[in-house]
């Protein structure tokens, strides 16, 4: 496994390996978990080599703190890397891979990026846009595997690529959780033991919602969900949708033949949690 911690040693380092090898490239903050090894897997799977990058983002954090809090953790990540047989780890400087430039350009996502997270976390979307479309111009990989975990986030890269005709397949990849429902998170480790201990409640929640979603109008689930919360001693919602889980837009009404997910963003202490599911 090589380790590039400079853009120019992993393009020079990918220059011959691109010519007859597939590359599969999967983007994150580090702090890796099962979550991001189940990517890594798929990749690894449908491609020649893996390439994964570790790049704690600072120009798509709206919160300072979360920023500066946010695990970094790149010897056990490489180890762990090292472990699963990754082929490149790409960890660059903020300087290095934004040219000593660091800021984000603005996007629009055809309204994906108002939405849910768009609307909560100012200019969020905008530094992941700025990020992901010059990793993938210094990887250029054949495919990049995504969570649905941030299935947003997903939606916004599958427009990207579209949007600025990239020659890339966005790959979606399901959720991973613990085994007591909670998704796993690079930010789970930061938790408090009780709200470590209450924050399965956010899953448990989705999927109770899922059930009632067959029989109950839109509005009832919604208020359903937002009362289980006002209940809870530990756990704040930021927001519950329903949303159209091709256009983001919260529906009032369902509608036949369309997908619909719920989405949570709920905070336990400091820490802010995000979870979604099918709802049909
Ligand atoms: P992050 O390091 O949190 O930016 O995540 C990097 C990639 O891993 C993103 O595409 C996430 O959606 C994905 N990911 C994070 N957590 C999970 C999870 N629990 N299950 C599946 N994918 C995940």
């Amino acid at each position: 496994m090589l380790v590039c911690l400079t853009t120019q040693s992993l393009k020079d380092a990918l220059l011959d390996v691109r010519k007859s090898h597939s590359i599969g490239f999967v983007p994150t903050m580090g702090a890796l978990h099962e979550g991001h090894l189940s990517l890594i897997k798929e990749a690894q799977q449908a491609n020649d080599i893996a390439v994964v990058s570790i790049f704690v983002n600072p120009t798509q954090f709206d919160n300072k703190e979360d920023l500066k809090k946010y695990p970094r953790t790149l010897e056990r990540d490489t180890k762990l890397l090292e472990q699963v047989n990754c082929d490149f780890v790409f960890a660059p400087s903020a300087n290095d891979i934004y040219e000593n430039n660091i800021h984000s350009t603005k996007f629009t996502f055809g309204g994906l990026e108002h939405a849910m997270e768009g609307k909560f976390r100012e200019g969020h979307f905008d530094g992941v846009g700025t990020i992901v479309k010059r990793l993938f111009e210094i990887v250029e990989p054949t495919n990049a595997y995504f969570g649905e975990k941030d299935f947003q986030q997903l939606q916004i890269i599958k427009k990207l690529v579209t949007t600025y005709n990239i020659p890339i397949k966005i790959v979606g990849c399901k959720i991973h959780r613990e085994k007591d429902g909670l998704a796993m998170s690079s930010r789970n480790a930061r938790l408090s033991t009780k709200h470590r201990e209450v924050a399965p409640f956010i899953y448990k929640t989705l999927r109770e919602a899922k059930l009632k979603f067959e029989k109950q109008s839109a509005l009832k689930v919604d208020q359903w969900v937002h009362e289980q919360f006002r209940q809870h001693p530990y756990l704040e919602l930021e927001y519950f949708e329903i949303a159209n889980a091709q256009t983001l837009k919260t529906i009032s009404r369902k509608r036949k033949g369309n997908k619909y997910r719920g989405f949570i963003a709920a905070f336990a202490g400091k820490i802010r949690l995000i979870d979604n599911i099918a709802l049909n």
